[in-house]
């Protein structure tokens, strides 16, 4: 099969639309990562995108929507909690967890009596949901493992020959998957952190709780909330290794590791602040630490860099944990199987 990779005209959207109302699969750009679309009421259709990306069958997949009357027919209840946030973050980096109805396939919720529902901003892939006619379940567009994609060509890169349309939106404005949330309790959840932070949520809704596993790595065999969190995605062949702390000792200490890695014929490379003197050694740019939303825009690119590049040793400055920090970290964090260096 030979992927085309279109520019999102009214045209190619309308027929990116008409290939997934037939039971296809079509890549597009959201504002989180490109997503994977299929038709969410179509087991064949959702089978597919299992099958491209060699995902594991148990970990579900978030259902898009373009208008909020789309709603009631995919769930059994609105809950209080979700309606607020719904109200107040759509269409936005945000998926809520319902309880499920029929209509959705069983493919996509991975056997759970819930499903993620999300709006998107993004004008293409609100444009392609409305031409599709359905509802449009999609994971991230990448290879299982690998880092999401954040731009056409890493689409490309994981999935060419396997899909038959990218629609190509640009870079993606947040560059990490959504938020999301169980609100169906009375203190909302944040089950996987994203553009939406924390600190937006409890000024919505006073309180907001943190999955236990956004910072720690889930052992063999431990149940999770939200399966995705138990995958080691986004992990480049490079060992990686966070440090964070004191920056004069964190700078001084990648240094010394990257140069021990070179003497040992290894290709080091580091993640770090511009705004760092490294002394011209290999930097790929998380941007500067006041602005956690670039480091959250260039991380996977970032990431997908260090195997392109054939790096041995990945050495990454930790980002603040406030805002979208919180989400670079989560990501960050288990690119590195959570090996991370405290410099006080
Ligand atoms: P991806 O689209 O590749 O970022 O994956 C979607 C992720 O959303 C999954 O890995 C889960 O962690 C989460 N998710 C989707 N549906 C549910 C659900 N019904 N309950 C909990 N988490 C979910
Ligand atoms: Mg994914």
């Amino acid at each position: 099969m030979d992927t085309k990779v279109l520019k999102p005209t009214d045209e190619n959207i309308r027929y990116a639309g008409c290939l997934i109302a037939n039971g296809r699969l079509v890549a597009f750009p959201t504002e989180t990562v490109y997503g994977l679309g299929a038709d969410a009421r179509n087991g064949e259709a959702v089978s597919a995108i299992f099958q491209a990306k060699g995902r594991p069958g148990d970990n579900p997949l978030i259902v898009h929507v373009s208008t909020a009357e789309e709603i009631p027919p995919l769930v059994s209840e609105i809950p209080e909690g979700a309606r607020l946030l719904m109200e107040h973050f759509w269409p936005g980096p945000m998926t809520l967890i319902f309880p499920r109805s029929e209509l959705i396939s069983d493919e996509v919720t991975a056997g759970l009596d819930t499903v993620g529902i999300r709006m998107p901003s993004n004008p293409v892939a609100r444009e392609l949901i409305r031409w599709s006619g359905c509802p449009i379940a999609a994971p991230s567009a990448n290879r299982s493992g690998r880092p999401s994609p954040t731009t056409a060509a890493h689409v490309y890169e994981d999935l060419n020959g396997r899909i038959p349309v990218i629609l190509d939106g640009g870079p993606c404005e947040v560059g990490l998957e959504s938020t999301v949330i169980d609100a169906r309790g009375s203190v909302p959840v944040i089950l996987r952190p994203g553009g939406i932070t924390p600190e937006m949520i409890r000024a919505v809704t006073g309180d907001v709780r943190l999955d236990e596993h956004i910072m720690a790595p889930v052992a063999e065999g431990e149940r999770v909330r939200s399966p995705g969190m138990k995958y080691r995605h986004y992990a480049p062949k490079a060992k990686t290794v966070i440090f964070d702390g004191i920056t004069p000792k964190v700078i001084d200490e990648i240094c010394r590791r990257y140069d021990a890695e070179q003497n040992r014929g290894g290709s080091p490379a580091i993640l770090g602040f511009e705004t760092h003197n490294y002394g011209g050694r290999k930097v790929l740019s998380l941007g500067v630490p006041e602005h956690p939303d670039e480091a959250a825009a260039r991380l996977f690119a970032a990431l997908r860099e260090l195997d392109t590049e054939g790096r041995t040793l990945a050495l990454c400055e930790a980002v603040g944990l406030e805002g979208i920090g919180l989400a670079v970290m989560n990501r960050m964090g288990r690119a590195a199987a959570f090996d991370i260096v405290r410099l006080e």
